[in-house]
């Protein structure tokens, strides 16, 4: 049989926590078309592209024909959704299929998404359509070209199945990778409907999976907490110094590796402004792109609560020790934030971080009282490093204020080169994206395939790809997403 057949795939996580695993299939897809596949990922993965590309190849990657040996599980978590606690919540339309090692022996998950009902499905259809899973395909690529720590996208396949939402889709299942597909609502899960022992193996899993150097700590399980509430820092440092707004920063979407996760309605700010919520279910505004750092914050917190009964057999102890931890978060995050500004604003290294802090603040609030786009305010900077600023200058209106910073900020000689391989040019911009998955869900997949050339390569800008550096269009409006 042809090589994909030969994928093979563990099954650690259904083994070491069943409880967690519920072992399911995949739907049937009555007509499946391979519509991406990403060749340097699989290559990573020590996958057989050719195969595949091919029938069998194609059948794994949408479920249907699992690898010989692989025991597809549906995983078991909770999750505070919008504040709200929902204790079994689940993959309800998602499946892990199991663990491949990598070409440089790491272990990572190969996962489904819209292969069909599971027992947790609850009301949904445990399908997706094809322009979203899309969106999770370019966004994610685009997040990894970038630096950032994120699930990536292996293949969509569509399914040759109608879903139904406003109106009838095609439907398309993603098939991810990830380091694991651990949450902070898995621990909630195992605190609800595990006993002590469950919850120490999942600890223990997340340990040798994500942080072993906690293993041989004094209390493995706080330094569990720390490594996670420092990956978190880092990573909502990162989204915030990039503009990515998730959306749905809920606990069963927050990750115990430290990678960005679930990419639904999701966006990338254009003007700047921290108030920015693009998602229509979020009404209050509670996961707008300035509130992520909070957001986070919280989750840890509900992180902490659940490995409580791990920390300390003295419950007292076990609280001020998660406290202690927790507090860990503001000053970590806020290092990374002004690591990421002092090389976004290309000064020199022993730059003293209060100076650093002042002129990326300043920056920021001319951006806001002026409506900048973000992306393109940074990108600009390379240039007027150089001496050049009119492409800078062109996107304010108080140039008073914007020639003010540039003279201060000028003055301690920024390297224009430098910020050029930290300030994208490309970036999945939100006409850019809705453009390219409107003609995908019509069967033309050649603007997807542009714009993914694009964002895979951002720092280096191209001739002929000007258009994917330019802000939205006036006539563009109000940008919302939907789940
Ligand atoms: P998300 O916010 O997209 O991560 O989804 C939250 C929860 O809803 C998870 O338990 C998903 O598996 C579930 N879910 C989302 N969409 C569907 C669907 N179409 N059918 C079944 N479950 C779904
Ligand atoms: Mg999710
Ligand atoms: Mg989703």
């Amino acid at each position: 049989s042809a090589p994909a057949r030969t994928v093979s795939l563990d099954d650690r996580f259904a083994r070491a926590l069943p409880e967690l695993a519920v072992p399911w299939r995949a739907d049937e897809a009555p007509d499946p078309r391979l519509l991406l596949l990403n060749e340097p990922l699989a290559a990573e993965l020590g996958l057989d592209v050719a195969a595949l590309r091919g029938p069998d190849g194609v059948r794994l990657l949408v479920g249907t024909q699992p690898p010989d040996g692989a025991n597809p599980v549906a995983q078991a978590y909770a999750g505070h959704q919008f504040g709200g606690f929902t204790p079994r919540l689940g993959d309800g339309r998602a499946l892990l299929l199991g663990e491949l090692t990598g070409a440089d022996g790491s272990l990572r998950d190969l996962h489904l998404k819209g292969s069909g009902r599971t027992p947790f499905a609850r009301g949904g259809d445990g399908l997706a359509a094809v322009g979203p899973m899309l969106r999770e395909y370019v966004v994610s690529e685009a997040m990894h070209a970038l630096g950032i720590p994120t699930t990536r996208a292996l293949a969509v396949v569509a399914t040759g199945r109608a879903v139904h939402r406003e109106t009838l889709l095609p439907g398309a299942v993603l098939a991810r990778v990830a380091s694991s597909h651990l949450r902070v609502g898995s621990f909630q899960y195992a605190t609800v409907f595990g006993d002590a022992d469950l919850l120490r193996r999942l600890a223990d899993h997340a340990i040798a999976r994500h942080h072993p150097h906690a293993a041989g700590a004094e209390n493995p399980y706080l330094a569990l907490f720390d490594a996670v509430v420092a990956a978190q820092a880092e990573l909502i440092a990162r989204w915030m110094l990039i503009g990515f707004v998730h959306g749905v920063m809920n606990t069963d979407n927050t990750t115990i590796s430290g990678e960005t996760i679930d990419y639904g309605p999701c966006a990338f700010l254009d003007a700047y402004d921290p108030a920015t919520v693009y998602s229509s279910i979020d009404h209050s505004g509670r996961y707008a792109y300035g509130n992520q750092p909070v957001a986070a914050e919280w989750n840890l917190a509900r992180l902490a609560e659940a490995l409580l009964p791990l920390l300390s057999a003295d419950q007292e102890q076990a609280v001020s020790l998660a406290v202690e931890s927790l507090r860990g978060f503001a000053p970590r995050y806020q290092a990374a934030w002004t690591a990421g500004m002092h090389a976004k604003l290309g000064l020199p290294a022993g730059t003293d971080d209060a100076v650093v802090r002042e002129l990326a603040e300043e920056l920021l609030s001319l951006l806001a009282r002026d409506h900048v786009d973000l992306t393109s305010a940074f990108r600009s900077l390379g240039a007027a490093a150089r001496g050049d600023v009119e492409q800078l200058r062109l996107l304010f209106l108080d140039l008073a204020g914007i020639d003010g910073w540039l003279d201060r900020w000028r003055a301690l000689d920024p390297d224009a080169a430098a910020m050029n391989r930290v300030n994208p040019a490309y970036i999945p911009r939100n006409h850019l994206v809705e453009e390219a998955l409107d003609a995908a869900t019509d069967g033309d997949l050649a603007p997807v395939g542009r714009l993914l050339e694009a964002v895979t390569t951002p720092f280096d800008e191209r001739p002929g790809l000007e258009r994917f550096a330019a802000p939205a269009p006036q006539d563009f409006g109000a940008y919302r997403t939907f789940c």
